[in-house]
């Protein structure tokens, strides 16, 4: 099994319990390989890498003291196993352009980010590049959400001209549909780094709780004796995601006769984010300030994985009969 993340610093909430929470699950079922798509993140930021560095660093460090456990799976950086340019390079000569201008994401992001110049062949072979980072693993299994399914689909498709074409070295890959709890962030809408609405691992026990305390609720309650509708207030999805059974029923009905404040209904989820992040928090204290310790992590994973790319690549050259 194989995922990858592009670097985009501190993880937040939402990620924790949309992919993150899922890996660690994955890393007791499969033999899995989790990486680092620094590459990836040149497609769209190849014009400002000031800060890639910096990204990697907390990502991985978010990563670790979440409980992705190095022991149990492949942790590495993408760029530090060049073998996923040799196999992105020997699928550019087999991949139709057509293939990949109809995919749909491809269009999408560049209306999305038209303040940057995205006409670049790295940024239209990116998918290329994916099927190589999961190919020269020969993954069997990927995680992926339902927007993904479209690149998976072209991996397979690669695979199988790749197969056709030459010799058979690469299975298709099936993808592990993932249930994304949706997590919205302070302001009620969608949890993100660029809305300023996220609350992160890296944050203190203190930026929580000042998070939560100006964190909107139902606008309707404006008074402390007014009714709520905890169906529409943020901070109640909050108490169905880390709160017990107990606490959800009666913050619903407490919430709804104005028996229960919001400053109340703040503190009780509060204490509850608290104690889950605890752990998290804890871990961080064995990865922050010791780049040397985040580094044999690193450098162990990465020549794990390049060992398995070698492999590959002795098959692939094999078949080409390069
Ligand atoms: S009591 Fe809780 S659920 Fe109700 S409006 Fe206030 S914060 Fe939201």
């Amino acid at each position: 099994m194989l995922s990858g993340m592009q670097p985009s610093g501190r993880m937040h909430l939402g990620n924790l319990l949309g992919a993150l929470e899922n890996w660690i699950r994955y890393q007791q079922e499969y033999d899995a390989y989790f990486f680092v798509a620094d590459w990836h993140a040149l497609s769209t930021n190849y014009a400002d890498t000031s800060r890639i560095r910096e990204y990697i660093r907390e990502m991985l460090i978010d990563w670790l003291s979440a409980g992705i456990d190095p022991s149990r799976c492949t942790v590495f950086i993408q760029s530090r196993v060049p073998d996923h340019a040799v196999l992105h390079l020997l699928f550019s000569m087999i991949t139709p352009i057509p293939w990949l201008e109809r995919n749909p994401t491809y269009k999408e992001k560049m209306e999305e980010l038209r303040e940057r110049d995205l006409t670049s062949y790295g940024f239209l072979g990116y998918p290329v590049l994916q099927s190589a980072d999961i190919l020269i693993y020969k993954a069997d299994v990927v995680p992926v959400g339902v927007d993904q399914l479209p690149h998976l689909e072209l991996t397979r498709e690669l695979a199988r001209r790749f197969n056709n074409l030459y010799s058979t070295v690469f299975p298709e890959p099936q993808p592990l549909l993932t249930e994304v709890p949706k997590l919205v962030g302070t302001d009620g809408r969608k949890m993100s780094k660029s809305y300023n609405n996220a609350i992160y691992l890296s944050d203190s026990e203190k930026d929580l709780r000042e998070k939560l305390r100006t964190m909107v609720t139902d606008p309707a309650r404006v008074r402390r004796t007014d009714p709520g509708d905890p169906d529409i207030c943020p901070v109640f999805s909050y108490h169905k995601i880390f709160s017990e059974v107990g606490v959800v029923d009666r913050v619903n009905t407490e919430c709804r006769t104005a028996a229960i404040g919001c400053i109340d209904c703040k503190k009780l989820v509060g204490d509850r984010m608290v104690r889950r992040l605890e752990p998290i928090w804890e871990a961080r204290e064995k990865w922050v300030g010791h780049p040397r310790k985040l580094e044999a992590v690193v450098a162990e994973g990465s020549e794990k994985a390049a060992k398995v790319a070698a492999q590959t690549i002795e098959e692939v050259r094999e078949a080409i009969k390069l």
